[in-house]
């Protein structure tokens, strides 16, 4: 599949929800005075995988925390706000911080997460960006992305591996330590700029290891919350963490909390 941007924007203009951010991103995501998300999901520590086109977790994937007498393990996800669209976003549809921009705009339409497989419909380019004769080529006819893209995809996921216990750190240090369960529900925790910004500064200052803290684990089903009770996880309650809203997969609602 080849591709060729045409400069377009709709991919900023029709940008919503929320992108994945480094730590790095992160703090000067923050500094400009804009949202940033933590996406929470909590899967086994040990056992079995997921299975499914680009569901299989590596073995190591995430990081290990308790939750009461469980071991689980947190792929945390740093996204910034765009649900009202990307604030960087100028009216005359440039990025007032192009040269800043996050890897994830920078590598777009790529498909940049390690779980998801491309899909082109699920991109915004327009139907004339795409199979251009002279453009550069996006996806192999094996479906694998070209080795130079490649390798700035890794980079990035690289860079998410490597901050992930950062990241869990600052979660903490936020009071955030509630994730949903990877195919049951997904948590999404909205904490202040300001207290983002300290939780960071916070865990950047540290020299040792703060005290361990139990997760909580919110679910939607009842046979899955009953299985986890057995396997003596600690379950979510309103009073767990700092304000968040829990997406139960495969329904549109939202539960939005107050912390
Ligand atoms: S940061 Fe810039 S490139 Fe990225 S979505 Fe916003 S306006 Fe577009
Ligand atoms: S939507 Fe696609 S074609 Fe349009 S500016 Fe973004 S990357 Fe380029």
């Amino acid at each position: 599949m080849r591709f060729n941007c045409v400069g377009c924007g709709d991919c900023c203009r029709g940008r919503h929800g929320f992108m994945s951010l480094t730590l790095a991103e992160t703090a000067a995501w923050l500094r400009r005075g804009h949202r940033v998300a933590v996406l929470l999901e909590a899967f086994p520590a040990t056992g079995e995988q997921e299975e499914g086109p680009g569901l299989q977790l590596p073995v190591d994937y995430g990081v290990e925390v308790r939750s009461g007498g469980m071991g689980l393990r947190i792929a945390p996800v740093f996204g910034a706000d765009l649900q009202a669209g990307c604030p960087n976003l100028a009216d005359d549809n440039a990025c007032r911080i192009y040269d800043d921009r996050p890897a994830v705009c920078r590598l777009y339409p790529a498909q940049t997460h390690p779980l998801s497989v491309f899909r082109k419909d699920t991109r915004a380019c327009p139907p004339e960006a795409w199979d251009p004769p002279a453009g550069v080529i996006l996806v192999e006819e094996d479906g694998r992305m070209p080795p130079g893209i490649q390798t700035m995809v890794e980079a990035f996921q690289g860079e998410l591996g490597r901050d992930a216990a950062a990241k869990v750190a600052i979660c903490e240090a936020l009071g955030v330590h509630l994730a949903g369960w990877r195919g049951d529900g997904i948590v999404i925790h909205l904490p202040a700029v300001q207290d983002f910004l300290d939780a960071i500064a916070k865990v950047g200052a540290r020299t040792g290891e703060p005290a361990p803290m139990s997760w909580a684990v919110r679910v939607a089903g009842a046979e899955l919350e009953a299985e986890l009770a057995d396997a003596d996880a600690r379950l979510g309650a309103s009073g767990d963490s700092v304000a968040h809203v829990f997406i139960p997969v495969g329904t549109n609602s939202t539960d939005v909390r107050a912390g």
